[in-house]
């Protein structure tokens, strides 16, 4: 019985000794597979204070912002077409009569949608070149939150003249609702930053030597191996606050999670270190 018990145990070490090593064998195998040889640019020339790298920001940040208040203007625009075309306060030849009537709104629709949308992605674009400081927690949450509320503007005014509406069908009152409520959600969802960064954490990452970037990334990479960089051959270098002046401006999370790992392996604490200036 005893001889049985222990040939079992030693097969089954034998046979996670070899699973181990084949897995080695396939990362090692991947890991050159995927090696990347980088040609790398020098980027020099940073700002020398804070107020300095948050007028670079700010800038930076513009031409999105005013993208996005155009967007949204627009998304309104089509918002307040729906309602007039709706209530039949706008007529065309095409519209007076079903299902040019109902094509028409609903058209409207998309389009405010459409346009709430692309305001969106510029608006988050804006405020992850130029965050928000969390020093004022409304301001914070409004400035994250903006496109949201726009989204609530481009959809729930119509969804209540509708049903306010006289002269409108039921059947067509309950379409209308529901293509609004669709839309308010889905421009709701993508209006919505799930990974909001704060000015705050922007410049907690400035002062670090050597960074890694591309041209088209949002994030900077604190290791040129990281697995984020494979598919790119040219990198950028320089300080963190180079790379927050290219619009880099937070750290990749696989490198953070790698520096923490190899910190604690090293036994350094990083809540002990004094926060960069
Ligand atoms: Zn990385």
């Amino acid at each position: 019985m005893a001889t049985q018990k222990n040939s079992a145990a030693e097969e089954a070490a034998k046979k996670a000794l070899a699973a181990v090593n084949a897995k080695k064998a396939a990362e090692k195998k991947t890991a050159e597979k995927t090696k990347v040889e980088h040609t790398y640019t020098q980027v020099g020339q940073q700002s020398s204070n804070k107020e300095e790298l948050l007028a670079v920001t700010r800038k930076n940040a513009l031409p999105f912002r005013i993208g996005a208040i155009v967007c949204w203007v627009l998304a309104i625009a089509c918002e307040i077409m729906a309602i007039l075309i709706f209530v039949h306060k706008v007529e065309f030849s095409f519209t007076t009569e079903n299902p040019g009537w109902t094509i028409a709104w609903i058209v409207a629709l998309v389009l405010d949608l459409a346009f709430l949308i692309v305001g969106s992605q510029l608006w988050k674009k804006a405020n992850h070149l130029d965050p928000a400081s969390k020093k004022n927690e409304f301001l914070f949450w409004l400035q994250n939150n903006l496109g949201v509320i726009v989204a609530a503007f481009a959809f729930i005014p119509f969804i209540i003249l509708v049903l306010l509406d006289k002269n409108a069908s039921k059947q067509s009152k309950m379409i209308a609702t529901i293509v609004a409520v669709v839309a308010l959600l889905v421009g709701g969802l993508t209006s919505y930053d799930f990974n909001p960064i704060s000015q705050e954490e922007m410049l907690d990452a400035v002062g670090v030597e050597t960074v890694y970037w591309t041209a088209s990334g949002t994030v900077f990479h604190a290791y040129d191996d990281c697995s984020h960089l494979n598919h790119s051959v040219e990198l950028m270098t320089g300080t963190s606050t180079t790379a927050i002046e290219k619009g880099k401006t937070r750290l990749c999370k696989t490198c953070e999670a790698r520096a923490e790992k190899e910190a604690e392996a090293a036994g350094i604490d990083l809540t002990d270190l004094p926060a960069a200036q």
